[in-house]
């Protein structure tokens, strides 16, 4: 059977061994082929039950849910933590929005510690912004590199204090190397934060095993957690204790319910909770994170280069001859789970895609369409029917028929 054929791709997913995940999410478009996973990941059918039935409890329950719903942001970042990231129990919180997190772990490490600020001049435009701001903030350089070869570079001359870089790349799908950018850093006396939005769900994380000890990350993504779920925070614990929130919130202090007392926050990783958590979204995020886990991130990844191969190698045969290119890097070990294909008219045909074929994916300037592959839902075939959608549009020059105006969401 010919591999770029469609009948290739359903026999896949015939013997698919994460076939059955599909069936846990909400799916009730079937023409849509959903490649937007990496930006809003699909509802499960446990979290719509779950949040149901969760509103009902609030109802009953009033303020004496509390004493069970107040541990979530620990119970939570514990399932993450031993689940999905390679950390231990007591490592990882749930809490806050991604940049709130970044913000907090990257002004704790500048406390009390003199150098320069690096990342790369590609990473994700919060992450850019909250270093501006704590460097702008604090008196320090920032510093940009033009990829992560040139890390190594920037702290040459040992007057780094941080070095703040994305696991995957948003724009290109780029995976850095975390162990070994890790050791490098540390090696020249800085400390290391890690965004991996883009990765976890997606990517096998050893946290531990790398030697990380500090980390940000998305759970609305693969996790599948929801718009605006609350991000994860994870601080190895032999840090924990040097390590102080800029925001003195009253879930970070010990014994918080001894109100009168002075700020002397939690030993542990609780000292990163600011204020209230968001009981909904964490049920959600537990929901979601819980199918990650059944269904184990070595088998996502491995369906996920498979699919991000099937992406390329039909890229290569039916879009590369209408004007695309391939935005991200061709070996799947250095790749995460979108594929992303340049072409000077990127914005319209993102746009005639969705709009005329269905096919849902992303538009990322100046000139690439995102193609994001999530294994617990995303089939085979969805994979070879997008590309061939997109093949089909673009020979017909159905781009030149969409309104080209940007939207205020892209
Ligand atoms: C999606 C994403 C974020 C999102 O941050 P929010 O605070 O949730 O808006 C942050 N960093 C990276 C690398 C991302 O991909």
């Amino acid at each position: 059977m010919d591999p770029l054929s469609r009948e290739h791709a359903a026999a896949r997913d015939a013997s698919d061994p994460l076939g059955g995940f599909r069936a846990r999410f909400v799916t009730d478009d079937p023409q849509r082929i959903y490649l937007d996973g990496n930006s809003l990941g699909r509802l499960p059918v446990a979290t719509r039950d779950r949040l149901a039935a969760l509103v009902s409890e609030w109802g009953e329950r009033l303020v004496s849910g509390w004493s069970e719903w107040i541990d979530a942001p620990v119970h939570v970042g514990d399932m993450l933590a031993t689940g999905v990231l390679g950390a231990q129990p007591g490592e990882v919180i749930v809490s806050d929005s991604t940049t709130v997190n970044f913000y907090k772990l990257c002004a704790a490490v500048l406390e009390g510690r003199p150098g320069a600020l690096v990342t790369d001049e590609g990473n994700f435009p919060t992450d850019r912004y909250v270093l501006q701001g704590l460097a702008a903030a604090h008196g320090r350089e920032l510093r940009l590199v033009g990829d992560h070869g040139d890390v190594q570079d920037a702290c040459a001359r040992r007057d780094v204090a941080l070095v703040a870089l994305s696991h995957v790349a948003y724009r290109s799908g780029a995976l850095a190397d975390l162990p070994g950018i890790t050791s490098a850093v540390r090696a020249a006396g800085a400390e290391m934060v890690w965004d991996l939005s883009h990765s976890v769900g997606a990517v096998p994380i050893g946290l531990r095993a790398a030697g990380v000890e500090l980390a940000v990350g998305c759970t609305y993504k693969y996790l599948n957690a929801g718009p605006g779920a609350p991000a994860f925070l994870y601080v190895a614990r032999e840090r924990q204790a040097g390590l102080r929130s800029p925001i003195w919130g009253w879930f970070g202090q010990r014994e918080q319910f001894a109100m009168e007392r002075p700020y002397d926050p939690e030993p542990g990783i609780r000292r990163f909770l600011a204020g209230t958590p968001p009981i909904l979204d964490l049920a959600a995020v537990e929901e979601g994170a819980r199918l990650t886990v059944e269904a184990g991130v070595e088998a996502i990844r491995e369906k996920s280069v498979a699919q991000t191969e099937l992406i390329v190698a039909l890229h290569d045969a039916t879009l590369a001859p209408l004007g695309f290119s391939l935005g991200s890097p061709r070996d799947p070990a250095l790749r995460g789970s979108h594929v992303s294909l340049r072409h000077p008219e990127a914005w319209p045909i993102c746009r005639a895609l969705i709009e005329r074929a269905d096919v849902v994916c992303d538009f990322r300037g100046p000139d690439s369409i995102r193609l994001g592959v999530a294994p617990l839902y995303t089939r085979y075939a969805d994979v070879w029917d997008a590309v061939d959608r997109l093949r089909e549009l673009v020979a017909h020059g159905e781009q030149r028929l969409v309104d080209a105006e940007p939207g205020r969401v892209t």
